[in-house]
């Protein structure tokens, strides 16, 4: 892990959903180093706990697909924190099957945690912001709400609708002084990734070697992209700077979109 780009946000309240592996724990960290007061969410409570002990975050569980176990979390949060001002939604999910072998299930589960995860936490955050007169919501979608890939076509669907609310709630809120964005990373090296590589090398006898060059061969830097890119895009958002950047999908992926 890389260090944040420094910011003072002492008196940010971040709540990171996904928050205990990854690009969330990466998210989680950077925030903490600039001060903020940091909240972060998942089913698990290990790795939750784990950022909890490194960056001195609050850890509580919640499912984002459930409305009340999001407001339960998201009270408790307030409780300690005060009322929030910045909200991630990086919780996701990424499995794969080709569409003729896809079932309903599936799909809506992808649409569960990768849409529906969003509009709940901000939803949930939103009288916060108001409030607060002012605040950041930010998704960490996906390339794959950019452009199409093959056998995740659940997934594609869920984060193109994710730009699509980025999109319409930053009309909405601009007047309230709530930017709303969207992060959309290419293949970043994160435990998701790591279960992706697992599939291709399962399906298709590929070495690891192999599967990873795959993935990286559609970005134009031949790489996966760095869970500390991710972070420093977030914080970054969250900067006085970036204030006008609002509605936007921002693609970190070495020019593959
Ligand atoms: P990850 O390590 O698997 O992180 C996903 C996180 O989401 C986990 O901490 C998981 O924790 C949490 N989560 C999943 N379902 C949840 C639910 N229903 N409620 C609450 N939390 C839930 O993978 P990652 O790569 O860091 O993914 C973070 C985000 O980046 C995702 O939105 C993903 O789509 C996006 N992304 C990833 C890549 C990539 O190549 N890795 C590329 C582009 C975009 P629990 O299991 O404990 O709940």
């Amino acid at each position: 892990m890389t260090t944040a780009p420094a910011q003072d946000m002492h008196d940010q309240h971040v709540i990171i959903t996904g928050g205990g592996t990854g690009v969330g724990a990466q998210i989680a960290l950077s925030f903490a180093q600039c001060g903020a007061q940091v909240t972060v969410l998942g089913r698990r409570i290990e790795p939750l706990q784990d950022v909890a002990d490194r960056t001195g975050a609050l850890a509580l569980t919640a499912d984002v697909t459930d409305r009340a176990s999001l407001d339960a979390a998201l009270d408790r949060a307030r409780e300690v924190h005060g009322p929030v001002s910045i909200a991630i939604a990086n919780a996701g999910a990424a499995d794969s099957a080709p569409f003729s072998k896809m079932s309903v299930d599936a799909f809506q589960s992808s649409l569960d945690v990768n849409l529906t995860g969003v509009f709940n936490l901000w939803q949930a955050a939103l009288p916060d912001m108001l409030k607060l007169g002012g605040g950041r919501m930010i998704a960490v979608a996906s390339t794959a709400g950019l452009k199409g890939y093959s056998y995740v076509s659940h997934y594609c669907a869920a984060k193109h609708a994710v730009v699509g609310l980025t999109r319409a709630l930053a009309l909405e809120l601009g007047p309230k002084k709530i930017t709303v964005n969207a992060i959309c990373p290419g293949f970043i090296e994160t435990p998701l990734l790591e279960k992706s590589i697992e599939k291709i090398i399962a399906s298709t006898g590929m070495p690891d070697s192999d599967a990873r060059a795959s993935l990286m061969s559609g970005n134009p830097q031949k790489r996966f992209v760095q869970t500390s890119e991710v972070a420093g895009a977030a914080i970054w958002l969250c900067s006085q700077s970036a204030f006008s950047v609002n509605g936007h999908a921002l693609a970190l992926s070495g020019g593959e979109v």
